[in-house]
């Protein structure tokens, strides 16, 4: 086993999506950078995933398009449908289309990236334990490497992009940081990619993503539906964590037998995962630290969505923590522009969209049947909330959406306070303070919105009760 070098400008953990970004543009930038995934060099990338993501983070970071042998095939939208199947919204727009990736390929493309970008040492087979202090500041990471032989690696930044069961969040001194994700707050996913003879292969649209609602079939969550390529599929459900233990044979019984007419296939892929979907953590740093991707929840809290935000994010730690160099400080409060930069972009919106998961997650099918039938929702309505985490609705149009939820007037007047509320949380999320000794009087108006919604869903559930 080669000799380490044990010190470094900026450590990452994990080779991911999030922490190939980072550790490739702190690289890039001329910073000292050490980057650890406890896999392999060559399964780097191999995460069960639907493999889909929107074309727009490649112009954002100005990087390759996934193309060649990274490439499954290309995606022009997606289609929502409601759980009796009779209505199906077309979320079709130029933003929304992308690709689904091979994502064994596309992972090791990132990480040869970032290795190309001048990444001092990259370690693979080696886990990360524990984080390292000096006073209250993060200075390292205690890992321990194939050969078991545990080895103290020190940093001025650490850069945790190690997934969402982080081992580093959970043992962080700093109270700035949630160390626990509530399980009402994650959803439990089982997905197979199934392959099939061409001629017993028949997609419907084969340029779409298919999203099916079903709080029966897949409670809490939703069954998806990918193209893989001509001749695969990737299919799977989400369901709330309680059903752990249950998931694999609700997508037996309720997506793969419902779906699947043939007996000629081959599953070519299966297994499971969480994804957590809700806003991201309070603060996605603390002194000496910043945490990227899942390790930080910033996955899309609507449909789980997390290979952007995760790319993003490295981004945005990257560019912090050269400037952090420039400054030669490394405390929370030269590390807060990271955080600045999260909650007014992708923050504000994946705050808006948790409320919405919240409120999707208690409507009932017959609930879910009626708002897309009378299209309480339109699909331009979906694409403008899910890109933005805001909508606008002209007064006439809310006028005729009034008549159309006569039948149902609690979920109109629900979904109606729901739209407030979230256009309220996405403008407070984009005057995210700059100032660190601004934050708590925030986040006690953050929670003060989640409160509104959280008592709104119980007075909902009491009133279906009755
Ligand atoms: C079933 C399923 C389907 C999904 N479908 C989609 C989809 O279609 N589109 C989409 O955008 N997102 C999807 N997601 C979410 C997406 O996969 C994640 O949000 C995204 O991969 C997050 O990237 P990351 O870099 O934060 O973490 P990861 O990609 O999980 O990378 C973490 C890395 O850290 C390493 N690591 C972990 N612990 C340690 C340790 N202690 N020490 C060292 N290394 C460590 C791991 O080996 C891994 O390489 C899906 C997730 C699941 C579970």
């Amino acid at each position: 086993m080669e000799n380490l070098n044990n010190n470094f400008d900026v450590i990452v953990v994990g080779a991911g999506t999030g922490g190939s970004i980072a550790a490739r543009f702190a690289a890039e930038k001329g910073l000292k950078v050490c980057l650890i995934d406890r896999k392999e060099k060559k399964d780097i990338g191999n995460k069960i995933c639907g493999d889909a993501v929107g074309n727009e983070i490649f112009d954002f970071l100005k990087i390759k398009h996934p193309k060649g042998d990274e490439l499954s095939c290309k995606i022009k939208g997606a289609k929502l449908y409601s759980p009796d199947l009779k209505k199906c919204i077309d979320l079709t727009d130029p933003k929304q289309a992308g690709y689904i990736v091979n994502r064994i390929e596309y992972g090791q493309r990132l990480l040869n990236e970032a290795l190309d970008a001048g990444v001092e040492q990259f370690i693979d087979n080696t886990m990360a334990l524990d984080l390292l202090y000096t006073q209250k500041t993060v200075s390292g990471v205690k890992v321990k490497r194939k050969n078991g032989e545990k080895v103290d690696l020190r940093s001025n930044i650490l850069i945790d992009a190690s997934g969402f069961y982080s081992p580093l969040r959970k043992n962080i001194k700093s109270t700035l940081i949630e160390k626990e994700i509530l399980k009402e707050d994650s959803i439990l996913c089982y997905r197979e990619i199934v392959k099939f003879s061409p001629q017993d292969l028949n997609i419907t649209n084969p340029d779409y993503i298919s999203i099916i609602l079903n709080r029966d079939k897949a409670p809490g969550g939703y069954i998806w539906y990918f193209p893989k390529n001509e001749s695969s599929l990737n299919i799977g459900l989400g369901t709330f964590m309680n059903l752990k233990g249950k998931v694999k044979n609700l997508y037996h019984q309720n997506v793969f037998n419902k779906f699947i007419k043939t007996s000629k296939y081959e599953i070519i892929s299966s297994g499971g995962g969480v994804v957590p979907v809700r806003r991201p953590l309070w603060s996605c740093a603390a002194d000496g630290i910043m945490f990227v991707g899942d390790s930080a929840c910033q996955v899309n809290p609507l449909h789980g969505g997390g290979i952007d935000p995760s790319m993003r994010a490295g981004f945005y730690a990257a560019k912090t923590a050269v400037a952090a160099f420039e400054k030669e400080d490394f405390s929370i409060k030269a590390l807060w522009n990271y955080n600045y930069s999260v909650m007014t972009s992708f923050g504000a919106e994946f705050a808006s969209l948790d409320l919405l998961r919240m409120t999707l997650q208690v409507l009932t099918n017959e609930e879910l049947n009626f708002a897309l039938k009378q299209d309480l929702f339109s699909g331009e309505e979906i694409l403008e909330i899910s890109s933005t985490g805001e909508f606008e609705l002209p007064i006439l149009s809310m006028v005729s959406k009034a008549f159309k939820g006569i039948t149902k007037p609690n979920l109109l007047l629900d979904l109606n306070y729901l739209r407030i509320r979230m256009n309220e949380i996405s403008k407070l999320y984009k005057n995210f303070p700059m100032d660190i000794n601004n934050f708590d009087e925030w986040k006690n108006r953050a929670i003060q919105i989640y409160d509104k919604i959280k008592k709104m869903l119980i007075n909902t559930k009491k009133g279906k009760e009755l």
